[in-house]
This record gives C-alpha cells, structure tokens and sequence, in this order.
C-alpha cells in the first residue's frame, strides 16, 4: 500500500515556521511591524469565497496582517486597478493575491502584471513567470511550490527522476514542470491533446496531476512504485453526500503508487502555507531582513545547465 503524503501535517509545520518569523520580526521591528497581505475576490462564485476565506484566516493565525477586499462582479477594470496601485503603495502591505478566475469582462493578464512584482505573492506577474524561466530568484507560485517541497521530503532529492506533469496551465502545470526541471527532473508536461498518457504515466516515477477530472489517472497507468501529487479538486455526488475527490483514481492508485497524496489533505493545505510563506518573503525582501529560505527552508532558485 501505498505512503500517504501529509500535506496537513506539513503545512501546519511551514505554518508555525512563519508564525515564529513572523513574531520575531514584532521583537525586531515593533509590535506594529507585521506582514501583511491583501486579498481581492471579485464576485460571488461560492469555491473562491471559501478559498478567500480561509487564506484570511490562516493569515490572521500566523500573526500576519490580513485585508480582504470584496468586489461586485459589475466593477470595470480600471476601477480594480486603481485598487492595486492603492495596495501597492500601501506600506503596510506586502502582499497582493487577486483570486482567479475574474468575470470575463475583466482582462486578468492585465490585473496579474498591474501588481507590484515584489508584492505578487502568487508568483503569476510576468516578471516572476520569467524569473522562474531563467532560473533566477522569483516569488513561486503557492500550489507548485508546496508540491515541490512534500517531493523534496519524500525523496531528498529529485535528481534524474523522471517527472510527468499533466496540465499545463499558467498556474499550476507550467510553473511545476519548472521547479521540477530546477530540481534536475527529466521532465513531461501533458495536455488535453497529448496522446497514449497511459504509455507517459507508466515511465514516471513522479507523477503530479492537474486537470480537474475526477478518475482521469487509474492506478493501472501508473508504474510500480511512482509517488503521485494530486492537485486536481473536483466536487462529486457520492452516496447523496457532496465530496471532494481529485484527479487521480486513489483507492486503485494506492495498491500501485510507493506514495501519494490525498484530497482532501494533500496540496490544498500546502497552497495556503506557501501563500503565508510567501508572503513572510515579501515582508522580508521589501524590509532587507533576511531571508526565510536563509533560515529555514531552501527553496528553487536556479536552474543548471
Ligand atoms: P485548468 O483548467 O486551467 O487546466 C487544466 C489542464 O488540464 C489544461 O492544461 C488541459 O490541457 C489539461 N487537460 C484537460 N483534459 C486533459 C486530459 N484528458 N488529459 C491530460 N490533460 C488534460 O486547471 P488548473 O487551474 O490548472 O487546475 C487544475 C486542477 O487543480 C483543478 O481541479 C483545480 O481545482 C485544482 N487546483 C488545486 C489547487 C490546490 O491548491 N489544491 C490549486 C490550483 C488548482
């Protein structure tokens, strides 16, 4: 049977890590000095409230500074950017995180690249999306990144393995075939068109899915002995009961996989502990403390040759 990855475990130690910074920093600086992070939900689609909601309150929890914006759905594009302009030159705000997806009227490229780069604590500003590219320092997207480090942890390291990654979106799928080619992966990226996924599945010892189809991966693609991150979240009817369930088949996977992530429990927590600890970095940068991979987890940050 396969290890079951902890992601809730993990991300609560990420978590008392930044809560621990975060209370230095008020020893250093004064009581008034905390991180601070602005979130702006557009709209009323009830995932992202809950989404927002709970990035608040872990917020909130780590001792940091949270400020959440609520906006119609009507709001015109300029009007959310001149909110931004405001949030970045807020000093009391290091961080800004949009929550995606924005009505279709709203061009989200253009919110994305309106936030400051060293406040864009969801590593999608363009700036960040290159500096990830060319192997420089960047703030790293939260769900990319908090599955680069429970891989990191299972294995030590990732070099040589062979890595597939299905879903290439700007979010999740791009930047964590990234990371992973940062972390000396030979690296598959499939996709809607990609053909015979199976015959890619059986080649990977990592597999991390993001898709949004429940059941997508049955354990019988996978070869013997890969660790799976499932990123996919996908809300299905089961028994009378919503639940949440994610991309990959779990009960056959776990009779294949060495180790493997569950949903709920496995990436979602860790998205939100990477947001706090992204966020922690911003404070720091912007403040030229150092670091937290200086002091406690070492991250990506350069690809080699
Ligand atoms: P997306 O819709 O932007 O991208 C989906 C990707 O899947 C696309 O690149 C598409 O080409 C690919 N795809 C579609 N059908 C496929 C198939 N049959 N075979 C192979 N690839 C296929 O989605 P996203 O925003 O990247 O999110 C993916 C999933 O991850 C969703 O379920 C989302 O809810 C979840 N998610 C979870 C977290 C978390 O914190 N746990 C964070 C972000 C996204």
């Amino acid at each position: 049977m396969a290890a079951i990855i902890d992601g809730k475990e993990f991300a609560q130690r990420i978590h008392d890590f930044v809560r621990a910074q975060v209370w230095q920093i008020q020893q250093d600086a004064g009581q008034g000095s905390v991180p601070g992070l602005a979130t702006i939900l557009v709209g009323e689609d009830p995932a992202s409230e809950v989404y927002v909601r709970n990035k608040g309150r872990k917020t909130r929890e780590a001792g940091m500074a949270s400020f959440q914006h609520r906006l119609p759905a009507t709001i015109g594009e300029d009007e959310l950017l001149s909110l931004i302009t405001e949030l970045n030159h807020d000093a009391n705000i290091h961080g800004i995180l949009v929550q995606l997806p924005l009505p279709a009227h709203i061009n989200s490229d253009n919110v994305i690249n309106a936030i400051a780069p060293e406040k864009d604590v969801d590593g999608f500003h363009t700036r960040n999306v290159g500096l990830l590219g060319s192997g420089q320092k960047a703030m790293l997207p939260c769900t990319p990144l908090g599955c680069t480090l429970m891989l990191r942890e299972h294995f030590g390291t990732l070099k040589g393995k062979n890595a597939l990654v299905i879903g290439r979106s700007n979010i999740v799928g791009k930047p964590m075939a990234q990371l992973l080619l940062a972390d000396d992966c030979t690296v598959t990226i499939a996709h809607r068109y990609t053909e015979n996924l199976i015959d890619h599945c059986r080649q990977a010892d990592i597999v991390v899915v993001a898709v949004g189809k429940p059941g997508l991966i049955p354990g019988h693609w996978l070869k013997p002995g890969a660790v799976v991150i499932d990123v996919g979240i996908n809300r299905i009817i089961q028994d009378g009961k919503t639940i949440l369930v994610g991309d990959v088949d779990f009960a056959s996977a776990t009779t294949i996989a060495s180790a493997i992530t569950p949903v709920p429990g496995g990436v979602g927590p860790m998205t939100i502990a990477c947001l706090l600890y992204n966020t922690l970095t911003a404070y720091c940068r912007i403040h030229q403390r150092p670091e937290p991979e200086e002091t406690g987890f070492t991250l990506a940050q350069g690809i080699g040759q």
